[in-house]
């Protein structure tokens, strides 16, 4: 099934993303999370790709191919074109292909000073369009509330955005974000800009302040004051600030889902125990 058409039957889409265990991690380990997430049943789940081009990312494939095939819940690759030119895309497209993988997520990537970056494709709207001439992939794409950390202006980053779009994305995903009136700003400027394909928002739970700290200096994320008094107060406490995070995360849900979301996308960190809690919580609220 293409992602897309989850979308529009009334209920809010639920979706998570894992990543391929580090190479210091048992591989099984990847069990161990996705044995948690099927008894939440997500509509979808994600599998990132990772900075060393696609030998090293076939965990990615066989992970989502194990989602798809052992878990029967649909899956979604990443792949990026820093890691990946077309020779890499043809044969990872050809093995997602052919273990039934119909869904990806399409992106450029950061350029990691340790591997030598791909040129064949610019953007992420290059990767996508190549995609899409094959014909039997369902496509989504990445965007940014807060706009992308490289784009000069909001404005430039919805015209990009729009490209994507064009290009054959039919499905985003959003960057993590903590202040919900940053996601529906952006929205509205999406939806004028003649962007209507299902948007999710991309929700990641606080459960470590440095860990937090590290990835909104990464991807230019703001902390507002109600979650700046959080880190401040539960930050050297990981119970409390566990129990803190998990509960801004449903909040944030809730007024999400209230405000007319099209899915929610939580990012797990292979965290089963945490996705289940939050699932938990927003079970009945999805449903309206
Ligand atoms: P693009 O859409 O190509 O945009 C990159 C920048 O270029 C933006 O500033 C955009 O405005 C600008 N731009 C686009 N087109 C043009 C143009 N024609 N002219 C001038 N400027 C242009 N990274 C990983 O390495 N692995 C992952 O698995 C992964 N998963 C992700 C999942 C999600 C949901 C998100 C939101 C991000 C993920 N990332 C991942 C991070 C992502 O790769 C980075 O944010 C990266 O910097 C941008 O990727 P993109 O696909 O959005 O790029």
């Amino acid at each position: 099934m293409k992602l897309h058409e989850l979308f529009g039957q009334g209920r809010t889409i639920f979706s998570c993303e894992v990543f391929p265990p580090k190479k210091t991690a048992p591989v099984d380990s990847i069990y161990q999370t996705l044995d948690g997430l099927k008894d939440i049943r997500p509509d979808f789940i994600s599998v990132t790709f990772g900075a060393g081009g696609s030998q090293v990312n076939q965990s990615t494939r066989e992970i989502a191919s194990l989602i798809e095939n052992q878990y029967h819940i649909p899956a979604m690759a990443h792949l990026t074109c820093v890691a990946a030119g077309k020779e890499d895309a043809d044969r990872l497209l050809a093995e997602l292909n052919e273990a039934g993988v119909e869904n990806i997520l399409a992106l450029r990537g950061d350029v990691n000073p340790d591997y030598p970056s791909k040129t064949d494709f610019k953007y992420a709207s290059e990767l996508i369009a190549y995609i899409q001439k094959r014909g039997d992939f369902g496509i989504s794409a990445a965007c940014y509330p807060e706009s992308h950390p490289e784009s000069p202006d909001p404005v430039s980053d919805i015209r990009h955005l729009k490209e994507k779009v064009d290009a054959g994305a039919q499905h985003l995903i959003s960057q993590l974000f903590f202040d919900n009136d940053d996601f529906f700003r952006f929205l509205e400027r999406a939806r004028i800009a003649g962007i209507d394909t299902p948007i999710e928002a991309g929700v990641m739970p606080v459960l470590s302040k440095n860990s937090i700290l590290r990835m909104v200096s990464t991807c230019g994320a703001s902390i507002p004051q109600k979650l700046t008094r959080i880190l401040a107060r539960y930050g050297d406490h990981p119970d409390a600030l566990r129990e803190a995070g998990i509960a801004y995360a449903i909040d944030q849900i809730a007024d999400l889902i209230a405000g007319g979301v099209d899915g929610i996308h939580l990012y797990t960190m292979n965290n089963p125990d945490v996705a289940k809690q939050i699932a938990g919580s927003i079970a009945s609220i999805r449903n309206i």
